[in-house]
């Protein structure tokens, strides 16, 4: 059985993990590898689940990072 305290913990920890997001700019400073892994057929998202966050909630970013994945397919 969890105590008490410990199911505290464990909220909170949930809790903070979603709430974590990034900004643009570390967004931005990310998007390199993450295009990398996406062209390498790694599933980015999964590997870096906070750039993939962001860029699902951010136009602006998701347009870079478009633009970065076409750029790259097209060299
Ligand atoms: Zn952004």
């Amino acid at each position: 059985m969890l105590k008490r305290d410990d199911v505290v913990k464990l909220v909170r920890v949930v809790a903070e993990t979603r709430d974590i997001e990034i900004s643009c700019d570390e967004c931005f400073e990310r998007l390199d590898i993450f295009t990398e892994m996406e062209l390498s057929g790694v599933k980015a998202s999964a590997a870096m689940p906070l750039v993939g966050d962001h860029l699902d909630k951010c136009a602006d970013c998701r347009s870079e990072f478009e633009a970065l994945l076409s750029a790259s397919r097209s060299t």
